[in-house]
């Protein structure tokens, strides 16, 4: 694929106006997903930690064919209620799930039980889950997802992280990847770091997918603001006028939230969307972590601040407590036990604005 298209650096959180990308129709409904060749619903689905079957047979009816899960979520149970809902239907989506396991045995293992969870002999797409660092994405770790391949259990793989620009150079170096999925939305998106990432792994054929599109306008803080109700439907919009995203796996909670996201594969992005998600980005300014990674600044106890309060967002932003409490509950001992309430003032700043050390307080006391 040859595309190198990148977008203007600017963006609602540094420049403040669309106006460039405002006259930018939607484009199709379907995109191909880089080199896979796999044509996918511009809108996927994200099912979460707790799918709803109902969601999933009317998010088919309307078109969508996407679907990610993780052999993580619920301890198996996103897995199992997707495979469930999926069955007869199992040809007419494409299946992608991750795994957290980092050796070779880990990693197998995971393919089996997500194999058997989901009811299916074979995914689309088997993610390596959570890789934020280079040295995350190991080579045993890479040759276990190349024997999956050949042996049929899933017919590509994949990188699921959260800080696309720190694992692009060692993806595009290994070599061996067919889909990348990375947090991207209005909120986050105009980071030119990640803009870059972005561009070069699409460039290199690399099926980009974008998670966490609506978490920011979807969310319940703060609390004496009105959201928006079509919020979610200008996210998705925003994000999609990017070519390089193929699709999209917002999280819905019901049909009607469903229903109206997925007006987003046919319909134009607006000024009053422009507005709207501006007016949002300000709001949120103290409260939500943009995941840019540019954080000054080091913690003397070892807090890893972003992932803490991307947790937290799960929850503030996401409306799912379970999410941020299961993903708190996975860091080691000694960090969950960090009470950033012991310290008089932090050691972090955030150039984006994040009230950081009152975010984590607020963390730590909803989540440990
Ligand atoms: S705390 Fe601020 S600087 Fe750090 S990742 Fe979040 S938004 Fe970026
Ligand atoms: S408040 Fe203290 S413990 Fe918490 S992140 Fe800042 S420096 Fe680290």
């Amino acid at each position: 694929m040859k595309a190198g298209i990148v977008l203007p650096a600017a963006g609602i959180a540094s420049a403040h106006s669309f106006s460039a990308f405002a006259k930018t129709p939607s484009s199709a409904a379907y995109r191909v997903l880089g080199k896979t060749g796999l044509k996918v619903s511009t809108v996927g689905s994200g099912v979460g930690i707790e799918p709803d079957p109902q969601v999933i047979a009317r998010a088919i009816d309307l078109g969508v064919n996407y679907f990610d899960t993780a052999r993580g979520y619920g301890n198996g149970d996103s897995e199992r209620i997707t495979g469930a809902a999926l069955k007869g239907k199992r040809n007419r989506v494409i299946l992608a799930t991750k795994t957290d396991g980092r050796t070779r045995d880990a990693i197998f293992k995971d393919m089996d039980e997500s194999l058997k969870a989901l009811n299916t002999d074979y995914v689309d797409i088997w993610h390596l889950h959570s890789r934020d660092t280079p040295d995350t994405i190991t080579d045993e770790a890479v040759e276990a997802c190349e024997l999956l391949k050949k042996q049929g259990k899933t017919r590509f793989i994949g990188v699921s992280t959260h800080d696309v620009h720190a694992v692009t150079d060692r993806i595009l170096s290994i070599g061996k990847f067919d889909v990348v999925q990375t947090t991207y939305s209005y909120a986050i998106g105009s980071a030119p770091l990640r803009q870059q990432a972005i561009a070069r792994l699409y460039a290199e054929g690399i099926g980009m997918v974008a998670m966490k599109v609506i978490i920011a306008v979807a969310g319940f803080i703060p609390r004496d603001v009105n959201l928006p109700k079509e919020g979610p439907l200008a996210a998705i919009k925003w994000v999609l006028l990017n070519p390089a995203i193929s699709t999209t796996v917002p999280y819905v909670k019901n049909i009607a939230e469903l229903e109206m996201n997925v007006r987003a594969m046919n319909e134009t992005y607006t000024p009053q969307d422009e507005k709207m998600l501006y007016t949002r980005s300000e709001e949120i300014r103290p409260l939500y972590c943009r995941m840019c990674y540019e954080c000054k600044g080091i913690c003397p106890k070892g807090m890893p601040v972003t992932d803490e309060l991307r947790f937290l967002a799960y929850n503030d932003f996401g409306g799912d407590f379970h999410q941020a409490q299961e993903s708190f509950r996975r860091l080691p001992k000694e960090i969950r036990e960090i009470r950033c309430s012991d310290c008089s003032s932090c050691t972090i700043q955030c150039p984006n604005g994040v009230d950081v050390r009152n975010r984590l307080i607020r963390a730590q006391e909803l989540l440990a």
